[in-house]
């Protein structure tokens, strides 16, 4: 990852086919897959705005901005909305500025905007800034997100709901919000295998009950956390100087407390 002012530049190689579940987000892109070429700028379409992504932390947000950029062949820059606040007056709004140009020099480009309401709110918590400077970033960002002529795909992820500007949801200023939930039980079967698969593991060892219960005990568990047993399974088989088993997968499962236990405890308790 290189880094030029407040942006980071990533050389992503998940594609599309890494993110389990997540349907209707796939399908977006992939119809806007040719959005960015010249053939569609001749035929007179617009290239898309951007879209927001909101969900709990490990459901493949971040996995799906890395995706999109190789998908569509176009360079991915990550922005640190937090990282923008801070110096003299007037110099966060100089540091978003220069960061909003800096991308537009390289579009076509996917422009990550990484947990946008951490700089929101953190950024008013910390005393770091007051709210006027809070509000004239936030302002530059929406005007220039509504008037960018130049194609910078937005791809912005959030996973608090409550501290986004509400302005940022307003119609108009991204072409869509995408609701990131927890995988079902399709989703999980889907997510395992790709795992197991980045691991050169094939999924067709395991019969179809071991699949299912698989499945069936990893209720409520993330993205991230379903990739996490892969790897504490796959560790435990190397321990043992054996091939993987699905019941190696399945003590880690039952090892592990998602986050989403977790917090319905805290919530009953
Ligand atoms: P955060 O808000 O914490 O950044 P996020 O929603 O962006 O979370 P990711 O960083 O994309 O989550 O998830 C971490 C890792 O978990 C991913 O790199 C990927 O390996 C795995 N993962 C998460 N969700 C999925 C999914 N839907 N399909 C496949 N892998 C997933």
């Amino acid at each position: 990852i290189k880094k030029r002012g407040h942006l980071e530049f990533y050389q992503p190689d998940q594609g599309l086919n890494d993110i389990g579940g997540l349907g209707r987000l796939k399908d977006w892109l992939e119809r806007r897959e040719r959005a960015f070429t010249e053939d569609a700028r001749d035929f007179g379409l617009e290239s898309p705005r951007g879209i927001l992504l909101l969900g709990l932390p490990g459901t493949g947000k971040s996995l799906a901005a890395k995706a999109v950029s190789s998908a569509w062949q176009l360079p991915l820059l990550r922005l640190d909305m937090g990282r923008v606040f801070g110096g003299i007056v007037g110099q966060s709004e100089e540091n978003i500025r220069a960061a909003l140009s800096t991308a537009e020099a390289l579009a076509p480009c996917v422009l990550w905007i990484d947990e946008i309401e951490k700089g929101m709110a953190g950024a008013q918590s910390s005393g770091s800034t007051d709210g006027g400077t809070t509000s004239r970033v936030l302002g530059t960002f929406l005007t220039w997100m509504q008037e960018k002529t130049k194609p910078v795909f937005v791809l912005a992820t959030a996973n608090n709901i409550s501290q986004l500007p509400p302005e940022l949801l307003r119609k108009g200023r991204v072409d869509e919000i995408f609701f990131v939930d927890l995988p079902d039980a399709d989703d999980r079967k889907d997510i395992i295998r790709i795992h197991l698969r980045k691991r050169r593991r094939n999924s067709d060892h395991f019969t179809n009950e071991e699949l299912e219960n698989l499945v069936d005990i990893s209720r409520g568990f993330t993205g991230a956390e379903l990739e996490e047993a892969v790897k504490e399974a796959m560790f435990r088989a190397f321990d043992y100087g054996r091939e993987l088993t699905a019941d190696d997968l399945e003590d880690a499962i039952n090892d592990t407390t998602p986050l989403s236990h977790t917090m319905r405890e805290v919530i009953q308790s």
